[in-house]
């Protein structure tokens, strides 16, 4: 994901901002598998594991758009496509991870895609985002390159 879904139209808020999760290590990871966020995808943004698969760092990069860490989504971008910065909507709730389809992305390989939907509610209002996001290596590790919204 390489930055928040397009805001339709929006209407005024009426209810207040959700703050930010913090997951902690033992709550259910927010990628979906069913295991601790601190055995799954909590464990690449504190470093120093680094996910093995494109997958993996599918999953961690939308676990840390759960938890806002930009700093994790900045470090897994490959540079040559990274922004300079990169500011997360708190007000976009992220609910839910969906792998579609793989491509490559594995221990053998250096590059790869996943293709995923990725649901959320913004100002209460359910949306999602389908995307293909390719994937490379970068000094060894999975890094995002761009993506492609799907319908
Ligand atoms: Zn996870």
């Amino acid at each position: 994901m390489a930055r928040r879904p397009h805001r339709q139209t929006r209407p005024a808020r009426t209810t207040p901002a959700p703050s930010p999760v913090s997951p902690s290590t033992a709550s259910p990871c927010p990628c979906g598998r069913p295991v601790s966020y601190g055995e799954c995808c909590g464990r690449y943004h504190v470093g120093p594991a680094t996910a093995p698969t494109a997958e993996a760092l599918m999953r961690s990069r939308y676990s840390a758009f759960v938890v806002l860490d930009a700093s994790y989504l900045l470090r897994t971008w490959d540079p040559a496509t990274r922004p300079n910065g990169l500011e997360l909507d708190p007000t976009t709730r992220w609910t839910g991870l969906d792998i579609l389809e793989t491509t490559d992305g594995t221990p053998f390989h250096t590059t790869g895609t996943v293709t995923f939907r990725a649901s959320y509610t913004q100002q209460g209002h359910p949306g999602a985002l389908h995307e293909r996001s390719r994937f490379t290596r970068h000094d060894g590790a999975w890094v995002y390159v761009d993506g492609t919204y799907l319908d």
